[in-house]
């Protein structure tokens, strides 16, 4: 459409305008179209000197009438040195190359200053003998356009984000409930069964009570976020005691800070008000939060809580909250996302760092509630600095008259642990020497490790046991394992994935062919998670917690491990016990009721395939059907249900295609029954 207008007004301006008398009829009727366009228009000779534009250009710039811009050039315009450098250099090239260039966008400074984008086509104007004489201009202003586009473009980005976010706190805090939870589910279990020795009774209470610790946090989190986006949090202001409030943190995490072997100290300056008017159980949440980070992130060395006063006017006291680490800090470029919902720099399945992402954003949250600031200075592998100003009223009595009486650790999870730990998980001296095979345990959760090293033993396996992916290299380049049971989140940088695919590929590693099967504690219905263990080269993958059936699976599995490349357990209790809910008290019974009837259906269904009768296979094949659907056989169900599907639609083709398959998973399925069977004898 453009080029159109260009070519029309090109014509009559060549035909009239130029001719020497300006003022001619046309001319004027042409100014009157010029003037009325809705777009700003500007016309210039060779040199890029204006000879005329039109009503809308000229008030653009603060010009009285359109004539005044003739003589003009762009350094009497408002623009900057780099915009009038690139407007001259475009026309420059178009005078030259006699090419036009068409819709695309510049800035343009205004004489106040602001910045506009416009959409510029410039094209190249001819005299009568076709020669280049000037070039016109013609723009309009996008900028509101562009803004909409920048908006919505950046909402877009931020709905993306915030989804992955959620994704991620999803998977993150899966793992995170799953693995407490899988700890305090095994050491029930083993107590019973019995199977717990006197001396391993104050670990295991200290581990189960880690445990439900860690889920309490998460829990305290969780409800805190869905108060503050539902109900938000009442916290009125009221007189309280900054002592007895430190006092009780102090409390709260030196047991955490003893246990990880950390030195906390809580100092308070000694002009410090210790009575105050303000919201304290924000205050509380805040500090909880700042230190339990600190704790979480600090390997070694000591966390550090000072109290000052910064300032003090009439009666309002601020004071500076100052919690410092020796930790694993945090790098420059990711300290603008720490305080972003959901927002974490280490997964939880792929260190040891648990975490939901909530607590920074609850903070700043709080800190922004009571007119606050809060500073972050970290430097990685150093430690950080969380700084938090807060202003208070000063009470006018300073006593202990009607201060606000608080359990603060009432509100969140104070409860002592039972005992302390004093020994570590059983040593991997106690090996059973005639053990047929040598199993390497590759775990870095204490209760998992005695938990995993309680049921393996049984098993008379020879155990050997490495906390971290370093330490099963280490071993696997000196023994040559049978069996590695990997948790995938491992610490250190190395989790399970990346050190299988190590062992498999070291030639010189005398593990490369060991049988490998990953512990997750996302569960096996992760298809990413399953398709990278495949890749790195496992064999199975085992949702924890371990369990004695478990461990007698993996092991029929390793006896025929010529079948390797399976990634579903033959017999998968968990499957089975999701299909069966309430019943589940009667699995034993229901494993032998339908595990009995494996040898007699192979026997059946060989006869009557060999008999080529397809009704009767279809009608024993529906049979067994139905009974698998409500157990845990996946390979055998599958199987099953394709050649059920093929005798009932006659495809003898299909039949013979499933026959080996469904014969090689019924045997499996007997076998991995019979071996089951064997420790879990009929009653
Ligand atoms: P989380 O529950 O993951 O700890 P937060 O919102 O409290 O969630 O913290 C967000 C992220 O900021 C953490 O996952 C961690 O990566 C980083 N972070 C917070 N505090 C510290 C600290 N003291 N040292 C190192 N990293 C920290």
């Amino acid at each position: 459409m453009y080029l159109k207008i260009f070519r029309n007004l090109r014509n009559i301006w060549s035909k009239h305008t130029l001719k020497t008398d300006p003022a001619t009829h046309i001319a004027s009727y042409l100014q009157n179209i010029v003037n009325n366009l809705p777009h700003f228009l500007v016309w210039k000779d060779v040199n890029s000197v204006f000879l005329g534009c039109n009503k809308m250009f000229a008030d653009s710039i603060g010009l009285k009438s359109p004539r005044d811009i003739v003589g003009m050039t762009d350094y009497d315009c408002p623009w900057t040195v780099e915009q009038r450098e690139s407007y001259l250099a475009d026309e420059r090239e178009i005078i030259r190359t006699g090419k036009a260039k068409l819709n695309y966008e510049e800035t343009q400074t205004q004489p106040d200053g602001s910045i506009k984008t416009m959409l510029v086509n410039k094209v190249p104007m001819y005299d009568e003998k076709r020669k280049i004489c000037g070039i016109l201009i013609i723009f309009s202003d996008i900028t509101e356009r562009k803004h909409l586009e920048e908006n919505l473009k950046k909402a877009q980005e931020d709905a993306e984000r915030a989804n992955k976010a959620k994704l991620e706190f999803i998977r993150n805090i899966s793992h995170d409930i799953r693995t407490p939870l899988a700890g305090i589910q095994q050491i029930f279990h083993a107590f019973s069964q019995g199977k717990i020795a006197e001396e391993a009774i104050p670990e295991l209470s200290f581990s189960g009570w880690e445990s439900s610790a860690k889920l309490m946090e998460l829990f305290n989190q969780i409800i805190e976020i869905s108060k503050k986006e539902y109900f938000d949090f009442e916290d009125e202001i009221v007189k309280f005691d900054l002592h007895k409030l430190l006092q009780e943190l102090e409390k709260t995490y030196t047991v955490v800070a003893k246990h990880k072997g950390l030195q906390l100290n809580i100092e308070y300056a000694e002009a410090t008000p210790r009575y105050l008017l303000g919201q304290h159980l924000r205050l509380h949440r805040i500090l909880m939060n700042l230190l339990g980070n600190a704790l979480k992130f600090t390997k070694k060395g000591n966390v550090t809580l000072h109290v000052e006063k910064a300032k003090e006017k009439n009666n309002e006291v601020i004071l500076r909250f100052s919690v410092t680490d020796t930790g694993i800090g945090i790098a420059k470029e990711n300290l603008s996302r720490i305080f972003e919902l959901f927002s974490r720099l280490n997964p939880s399945f792929e260190n040891q760092y648990p975490g939901s992402g909530l607590g920074l954003h609850v903070v700043k949250d709080y800190i922004n509630k009571i007119q606050g600031e809060i500073y972050v200075d970290s430097k990685e592998g150093a430690g950080s600095n969380f700084t938090c100003i807060i202003p208070f009223k000063r009470p006018l009595l300073d006593n202990d008259h009607d201060v606000v009486k608080t359990e603060y650790a009432q509100n969140f999870n104070t409860i002592n642990p039972p005992q302390e730990k004093t020994s570590n998980i059983p040593s991997t001296t106690n090996q059973v020497t005639d053990s047929k095979y040598q199993v390497l345990l590759v775990e870095d959760d204490p209760i998992a490790q005695t938990m995993g090293i309680l049921y393996l033993k049984d098993k008379n396996y020879k155990i050997d046991l490495a906390a971290s992916g370093k330490e099963a290299l280490e071993l696997t380049s000196k023994t040559p394992y049978d069996l590695i049971y990997m948790d995938l989140g491992l610490g250190d940088g190395i989790d399970g994935i990346e050190t299988t695919r190590r062992i498999r590929t070291d030639k010189q590693n005398l593990s490369q062919k060991a049988f490998i099967t990953a512990l997750t504690a996302h569960g096996n219905g992760d298809k990413e998670i399953v398709q990278k263990c495949i890749d790195a080269g496992m064999q199975t993958i085992l949702s924890k917690p371990l369990s004695p059936e478990k461990v007698l699976e993996i092991q029929s599995l390793l006896e025929k491990s010529g079948n390797i490349q399976k990634i579903q357990l033959v017999i998968d209790f968990d499957l089975w016990r999701s299909r069966i809910g309430t019943a589940v008290i009667m699995l034993d019974t229901l494993v032998h009721t339908i595990g009995q009837e494996f040898g007699i259906y192979k026997n059946t269904i060989k006869e009557i395939y060999e008999a080529h009768d397809l009704s009767r296979l279809k009608a024993t094949t529906h049979k067994l059907k139905g009974a698998l659907s409500y157990s845990g056989f996946p390979r055998l169900e599958k199987a099953i249900i394709a050649i059920e599907a093929a005798a009932k639609q006659n495809n003898t083709a299909e039949v013979d295609k499933w026959y080996p398959e469904t014969m090689d998973a019924l045997n499996e399925a007997q076998i991995a029954y019979e071996n089951w069977a064997k420790d879990h004898p009929l009653s």
